[in-house]
């Protein structure tokens, strides 16, 4: 049975003082039937680990081995060593800031489970390749390049972001979102089997809010949401927690 999940992304936004905003979050997450995910800056990562009670915490990316000679970068185990349970990878903002590949997506997810993190890999077309009527093509490729085959289903979240619905206000239509979703879940069954495959939560993120949180979460095979700009406040972010589950 999955239990479904909300994970906040701050992205390069929040400083110390912006943490007041984790109280009132982790009280709402107290009482929700969600897990609830806040996934800061890395400089956060310590300071919320001694407010969040009931929050797990993640960081937003690590560096696909496991230490060395890397200047200003990050590895999985310095992210669990700062009180991380989970991470964000191949985040689409990551994918063309950083020109992440899917094949280096993969190996980060493995130096995470090494390290004891899961793993929130996002996938996602552009709206020239929804366009091109070749959604499913890129998520299939995304998620049989990106994904390892060691999956365990606890150590792997599926998040769903279509490019052009991140920070726009646009989200696709319900049956938009249905059709990958179902697509998602059917790859993961056929790969990983039909057990394994059922067990792993998959994330609908791009311009969730809390007016269109209650539409999104009810379509079958969305296990929760991705937020962005909606996170970074509390009175924004609790109604979608509120919402999912
Ligand atoms: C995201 O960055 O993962 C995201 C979904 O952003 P937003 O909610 O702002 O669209």
């Amino acid at each position: 049975m999955r239990k479904p999940m909300v994970a906040g992304n701050w992205k390069m936004n929040g400083l110390r003082a912006n943490l007041s905003e984790v109280a009132a979050i982790d009280q709402a997450a107290a009482k929700a039937n969600c897990d609830v995910i806040l996934c800061v800056p890395a400089t956060l990562i310590s300071q919320l680990a001694l407010k969040a009670k009931n929050i797990f915490i993640g960081g937003q990316t690590c560096h696909n081995e496991a230490s060395g000679a890397h200047t200003g970068d990050i590895s999985a185990e310095m992210l669990q060593d700062t009180g991380a349970q989970y991470v964000i990878l191949g985040h689409s903002e990551r994918r063309i800031d950083h020109a992440e590949k899917d094949e280096s997506i993969q190996q980060k997810v493995l130096v995470a489970w090494q390290f004891g993190l899961k793993a929130i890999v996002c996938i996602g077309e552009t709206l020239d390749q929804r366009d091109s009527k070749i959604t499913l093509g890129v998520i299939g490729k995304q998620l049989l390049n990106s994904i390892p085959d060691s999956v365990s289903g606890e150590n792997l979240v599926i998040a769903y972001e279509p490019i052009w619905a991140i920070g726009t206000g646009l989200t696709p239509t319900t049956d938009q979102i249905s059709e990958v979703h179902n697509f998602i879940r059917v790859s993961l069954e056929h790969r990983f089997g039909d057990q394994l495959g059922h067990s792993i939560n998959i994330l609908y993120g791009g311009s969730m809010n809390g007016k269109n949180v209650v539409e999104i979460s009810a379509i079958p095979n969305v296990d929760g949401g991705l937020v962005g700009g909606a996170s970074l406040k509390a009175q924004n972010f609790i109604p979608i927690i509120e919402s999912i589950g």
